[in-house]
């Protein structure tokens, strides 16, 4: 069900809150043992419903636009009170002391928090499979793997736990397991939502993002937590945020060098279904070039582990994470982190200090943050031919647990996302269809990507593709 069809059932008095977080709840019993989207789950939600169904039987129902509305959330997101623990052991015992600025909006609109939910070790990933905690199985098969670093969030979303969940996006980690399963994932404008209570990896690449059934769902949802804060720097207010146009027909541009190498044919095939039905509805579908974007694996694979190392270096077991003590302060140091980061984690600390330690600085770390800046430049430019850049979300259907050991392989799956991280855009992925694996119907995702605060656009070309074709 989507929020929206939820909502006007309780304001028709045809559910209540009770019953539907009893629900989510009896799902997450059910089918959780073998999924394992959730790392917490939260019975006393069930005291919150009754207060919302109150609300509603007292004709407050209207007052609040998520009233009663069960959610899950990423457990890289700070809720006051619960554990926070990024899927790493050495957060395993950390409970959050404050509200993240969007949970504290979403709190706001009423909805109800049933659970955190899995995730790879500080949303570093692209499976689920990096979490200390063990991997989220895709509910559409679950010999594979639901994507990620959201994995939880997507499966939660897919099982039919809940109906929206959040989730934070990198370098794609909302809009891949949304493909893998099924469902719309959205990735706002860098700077659209507040970052604050977000556990930072990649700070000038991190922003809470939607998983959800429906492009309106999205679009409500983004409506509820965009907005500026004091509390992160970098967010922008309706001052700077000029929306763009949307339009009664768009051109859609499609890179088409970059759609060449490692994408399964079955997943190009119904990509190019997809253009054919915007041709078909009077939209204008042309080539583009975009041959930075294509330098965007490499750029991304430099930037995000920088900034991981140096957003990680808090977790050293004495200012933060679990302390491991050693026979001196260094020694400290080094057990702590030897014994509570993972493989992932420690790969990409490595790396980041590697590219940031002087004599390197400039021939990686600056020639990525330099070609960060042509690529905007190149996309900018694109964008005043274009509305929209259209292209598969991922370059295959969701892969086996276990499939990818190698990490070149598994970063390879990022190759259509990242770039819109690096260049601070906000993108969408919606389902564009399935393909048949083994016995298994695999959904894959078409990603559109709109200018700098083009959301509008996406929701509209969303809604006109998507929601009505499903009938949402
Ligand atoms: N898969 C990407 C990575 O491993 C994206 C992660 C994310 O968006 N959090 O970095």
């Amino acid at each position: 069900m989507t929020i929206s069809e939820l909502r006007k059932k309780f304001l028709a008095g045809e559910t209540t809150p009770t019953a539907a977080v009893a629900e989510s709840l009896s799902v997450i019993k059910e089918k959780d043992v073998d999924i394992h989207a959730f790392l917490d789950v939260y019975e006393d939600a069930m005291a919150e419903a009754e207060a919302a169904t109150k609300a509603y039987a007292d004709g407050k129902g209207e007052e609040k636009p998520l009233l009663g509305v069960p959610i899950a959330v990423k457990n890289n997101i700070l809720i006051k009170g619960r554990k926070a623990t990024g899927a790493s052991k050495i957060l395993e015992n950390y409970v959050a002391a404050y509200d993240a600025a969007v949970i504290e909006k979403l709190k706001e609109a009423g909805a109800i928090i049933v659970g955190s939910t899995n995730l790879d070790e500080f949303a570093m990933g692209g499976s689920t499979e990096n979490s200390a905690f063990g991997p989220t199985k895709n509910p559409r098969d679950l010999s594979r793997v639901p994507g990620g670093s959201s994995g939880g969030s997507a499966a939660a979303v897919a099982m039919k736990a809940v109906p929206m969940a959040l989730g934070t996006d990198t370098g794609g980690s909302v809009r891949q397991p949304a493909s893998y399963c099924g469902l719309v994932g959205f990735k706002p404008t860098y700077g659209a939502v507040s970052r604050y209570g977000l556990m930072a990896m990649g700070s000038s690449l991190d922003q809470a993002g939607v998983l959800s059934n429906s492009v309106a769902d999205a679009e409500m949802i983004f409506g509820l937590i965009k907005g500026k804060d004091d509390r992160d720097m970098t967010t922008i207010g309706p001052d700077t945020f000029k929306e763009v146009s949307v339009k009664e027909k768009y051109t859609f541009g499609v890179p088409r060098s970059f759609l060449k190498d490692g994408i399964d044919p079955d997943v190009l095939e119904l990509f190019e279904r997809q253009l054919e039905e915007l041709k078909a509805a009077g939209h204008q579908v042309v080539d583009i070039e975009l041959p930075l974007f294509e330098a965007g694996l490499a750029a991304y694979y430099i930037v995000m582990p920088a900034e991981v190392s140096s957003n990680l270096a808090r977790y050293d077991g004495i200012r933060y994470g679990a302390r491991h003590e050693g026979k001196d302060l260094i020694d400290t140091y080094l057990e702590s982190r030897a014994k509570g980061l993972g493989p992932e984690a420690k790969r990409r600390i490595l790396l980041g200090t590697y590219v940031l330690s002087s004599g390197y600085y400039d021939a990686y770390y600056g020639k990525a943050e330099a070609a960060r800046a042509l690529m905007r430049e190149e996309l900018n430019g694109v964008f005043e031919t274009v509305d929209l850049v259209v292209t598969p979300t991922a370059p295959t259907p969701a892969f086996k647990l276990g499939e990818k050991e190698d990490p070149l392989s598994m970063y390879r799956q990022d190759i259509f996302t990242v770039p819109v991280n690096l260049t601070g855009v906000p993108a969408m992925s919606l389902p564009m269809g399935e393909v048949e694996r083994e016995g298994s119907s695999l959904p894959v995702g078409i990603q559109y990507i709109a200018p700098h605060s083009g959301e509008n656009r996406l929701f509209d070309v969303g809604k006109r593709t998507y929601d009505q074709k499903a009938g949402l």
